[in-house]
C-alpha cells in the first residue's frame, strides 16, 4: 500500500515538473535581444498603435550594437545603469564613413509649429534626421516627441534648459541638466537618447573635465562642420547658398557632412528652405543618415 503511494506521488511530482516545464514562456530562455522592445513598465501612456519605430535599444548588454544606420536609444537611465551596476561608459565602434553622407540635425524644438512641418517634409523625401531636443520644451511638447520617436528619427539631448550661464557652471551642472531632460524623455518614450549636443557648441564653453565626464556617463557628444546659418535672420534663399557654399568648399568631409539647423520657435525660413536642401544633397547622390554610435566626429 504505502509502496503503492510513494510510487504515486514520484508520478505526481515528475508530471507536475513537465507541466511547469512546458507552460514556461520560451521567451524566459531566449537570451535578450537588442532589437525587441523594451518590456519596462510604462510611465505615462504607450506609444499609439500601429508601426514601432526601427531603432536600436542599449539593454542590460550594452555593446553589442554594431555599426548601423538606426536611431540608438537607451532604455535604462545614468542613474538606473549605476543603480544595476551596468555599464555605463560606451566602447568605440568602427565610425562610417560614407562616400557622400549627409546628417541633418535640427536644434531647439521641438516646436509645435515648426516640427510638425519639418517632419512632414522628411516623410515626403522619406529621409530620417535627428533632433536634439531641449528639456523645458519636451516637457510642453510630449506628443511631438513621440510623433519624432515615432517615425523612425533620431532623438537627441540639448539639454533641460538651453541657458549658458546655468549650463556651463561647472561639469556637474552640465551632466545634471542632461539627466534631468533624459529622465523627461524616458518619461514619454520609456527609453533616452545617448547623443547630445552642447548648446552653442563645446568650443569656449568645454574644459577637459567635461569631456571625461561625459565619456564616463556614456553620452556621445555631436558637434556639426556645416551651418545653415539660421541662427540669424537670414531668409529661406540664404540659408540654402551657405549650406551650397559649405559643402562645395569642404569637400574632404562629404564622408561625414553634419548639417546644423533648428526647429525652435522662430524659425520658420528654415522650413521655408528644407525642401530645397534635401533636394540638393540628393541630386548631389548623398545618402541621408542619423546620428549614432557610429556617426564619426564632425572634424
Ligand atoms: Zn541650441
Amino acid at each position: 500500500m504505502l509502496k503503492k503511494y510513494g510510487l504515486l506521488s514520484i508520478i505526481g511530482i515528475i508530471f507536475l515538473i513537465a507541466l511547469i516545464f512546458l507552460t514556461s514562456s520560451p521567451l524566459s530562455f531566449a537570451v535578450p535581444n537588442i532589437e525587441e522592445a523594451p518590456s519596462i513598465p510604462a510611465t505615462t501612456e504607450p506609444l499609439e498603435k500601429g508601426p514601432q519605430p526601427d531603432v536600436y535599444y542599449f539593454t542590460e548588454v550594452n555593446d553589442v550594437i554594431p555599426t548601423n544606420d538606426k536611431p540608438e536609444y537607451d532604455i535604462f537611465t545614468v542613474q538606473e545603469r549605476k543603480e544595476r551596476q551596468l555599464a555605463t561608459e560606451l566602447t568605440s565602434i568602427e565610425p562610417y564613413y560614407g562616400k557622400k553622407t549627409i546628417y541633418l540635425t535640427f536644434d531647439d524644438g521641438p516646436d509645435p509649429e515648426n516640427t510638425p512641418l519639418i517632419l512632414a517634409i522628411l516623410q515626403e523625401n522619406n529621409i530620417k534626421a535627428t533632433f536634439f531636443v531641449v528639456g523645458t520644451e519636451v516637457s510642453k511638447h510630449p506628443e511631438l516627441v513621440k510623433q519624432i520617436y515615432a517615425a523612425g528619427h533620431a532623438i537627441g539631448n540639448h539639454t533641460y534648459n538651453h541657458i549658458y550661464r546655468e549650463l556651463y557652471q561647472s561639469p556637474a551642472t552640465y551632466i545634471e541638466q542632461l539627466q534631468h531632460n533624459d529622465e523627461l524623455i524616458k518619461n514619454i518614450l520609456n527609453v533616452r537618447p545617448r547623443i547630445s549636443r552642447a548648446p552653442g557648441g563645446t568650443i569656449g564653453h568645454f574644459t577637459t573635465e567635461y569631456w571625461k565626464r561625459l565619456k564616463t556617463e556614456g553620452y556621445i557628444e555631436v558637434g556639426w562642420n556645416i551651418s545653415s546659418g539660421d541662427a540669424s535672420n537670414a531668409k529661406a534663399d540664404a540659408l540654402l547658398q551657405n549650406i551650397i557654399s559649405q559643402t562645395n568648399k569642404n569637400t574632404f568631409l562629404w564622408s561625414h557632412a553634419i548639417l546644423l539647423m533648428h526647429d525652435g520657435r522662430g524659425h520658420s525660413e528654415t522650413v521655408k528652405a528644407l525642401p530645397s536642401i534635401i533636394k540638393f544633397y540628393k541630386e548631389q547622390g548623398f545618402e541621408f543618415r542619423v546620428i549614432n554610435k557610429a556617426t564619426p566626429p564632425a572634424w
